[in-house]
């Protein structure tokens, strides 16, 4: 790992991503951020560093996606416009039933490239294969939070009995090592596909192990209304009435819920994963995460998984939050840009396990930086507004994760592009053409 020093015309530094440096330098050494501020304060502490000139670029905390399938990658633009239960059943299902492990390394390994290009230096996950997954990370020298897939009739195990045990003994397995980029979770994918005695099982391996539960929650409209009529309660009251939330849940969705079940989300420390192209798409609805950050609750963007969004980009993401929570506040004050920022960004590492303070002193040198170079980013009024209004993923020259490059001046240095994306098609066509047979 080689400290660099690296200058750049803005840096959005902080913790909470609202301090400006204009004509700023980083220095970065063994992994952290060990100085940060004016080019000409930083400049005098160089020594041997490897120099990077970024004077006509904006370095932001790198991104997060706080919810993926990310081998769905091989699913992109099968199935549009179509009702969720016939994109599930006629669509998604069947692809998945034709997936091997390894059509899932490529596929996480083209996930990788998207995220990189996307300046995303790490990203939560729920999906069967995690070991594929873990692979394509590793390769790709990005975080990740694997949170195997527990539900009925995964490709990978079979019945709900099997998969349980497959993954109960895979997380047992795994070196739980704080300090490595990827690490593990566990992922029942929601209260109405995994039975009670599964989720009870699941909550003694979590807290004996101290790994957070990866899951959906509330939705949809219709799983709310069938959660009340089988359990008596929603499915996040249920999680708490089962004694779930006693470890840390990741919440996927929380599009319908109740100031009932907020009092529950603050008061139990539930992390809301929000995916609001995803649910625009699938016509979920629209999470009140403004409402959730009144509260106190924690909340991370995500992207969901290829096959519902269809990219992992996440400017765009934060773009559509920010905008979707004005509307639904009837407001335009709420959600300050620096705050969806974060939402994109030190939270996301926060959920993962990360201690992030974003582009300070001592904190993980995970570095995001867009070129300033497009006609969109000019002028620079308010260069964090064009960050959340006006940039787009084509605007990210590099990234840097726990200190090292992986994307340099838009060149991959882990991964071999256009042989992953040649695999990817061929296996995506190959899967279609078993699914008509
Ligand atoms: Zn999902």
């Amino acid at each position: 790992m080689s400290d660099t020093y690296i200058t750049c015309k803005y840096i959005v530094s902080g913790l909470k991503c609202n301090q400006l440096i204009r004509n700023g330098a980083v220095l970065i050494e063994n992994g952290k951020i060990a100085a940060v501020g004016k080019e000409k304060d930083v400049k005098k502490l160089l020594s041997g560093h490897d120099k990077i000139d970024r004077s006509n670029h904006m370095a932001i905390p790198s991104l997060v996606n706080g919810h993926t399938h990310l081998p769905e990658t091989l699913l992109r633009g099968i199935c549009d416009n179509q009702k969720l239960m016939t994109w599930l059943n006629d669509f998604i299902w069947p692809f998945e039933l034709n997936m091997s492990i390894n059509d899932a390394y490529h596929g996480a390994q083209l996930g990788c490239l998207e995220l990189i290009e996307s300046g995303i230096s790490g990203f939560i996950d729920q999906y069967f294969y995690a070991e594929a997954i873990e692979k394509a990370a590793k390769e790709a020298n990005i975080r990740a939070l694997l949170c195997p897939s527990i539900f009925d009739n995964t490709p990978e195990s079979g019945s709900l009995e099997e998969t349980w045990i497959h993954v109960s003994n895979l997380v047992k397995n795994k070196n739980h090592n704080t300090d490595s980029l990827v690490k593990y979770g566990i992922g029942p994918h929601a209260p109405y596909s995994v039975p009670e005695e599964i989720l009870l099982k699941i909550y003694d391996l979590a807290s004996k192990l101290s790994l957070p539960i990866h899951i959906h929650l509330n939705e949809t409209k219709k799983e709310v209304e069938e959660a009340k009529q089988l359990f008596g309660m929603t499915p996040i009251e249920y999680m708490s009435h089962l004694g779930l939330t006693k470890e840390k849940i990741l919440a996927a969705h929380c599009v319908h819920t109740t100031p009932k079940e907020w009092k529950i989300m603050k008061d139990e420390n539930i992390t809301v994963l929000h995916n609001p192209q995803s649910n625009l798409k699938m016509t979920s609805g629209i999470a009140p995460v403004y409402k959730y950050l009144e509260q106190g609750i924690d909340v991370v963007i995500g992207t969901d998984g290829n096959a519902s969004n269809n990219d992992l980009a996440m400017l765009e993401e934060l773009t559509t939050t920010a905008m979707l929570q004005k509307y639904l506040a009837n407001d335009p004050t709420v959600l300050d840009n620096a705050t969806v920022l974060n939402l994109g960004s030190i939270q996301g590492l926060k959920a993962m396990g990360v201690e992030s303070t974003g582009i300070s002193v001592n904190s993980v040198a995970d570095l995001t930086l867009l070129s300033l170079e497009k006609s969109h980013s000019w002028p620079q009024n308010d260069p964090l507004s064009n960050v959340i209004y006006s940039s787009s993923s084509s605007d990210v020259n590099d990234l840097i994760v726990n200190g090292n490059f992986v994307y340099l001046n838009k060149e991959h240095l882990t991964l071999d592009k256009w042989s992953i994306i040649e695999k990817c098609s061929e296996i995506s066509q190959r899967i279609l053409t078993e699914m008509e047979k």
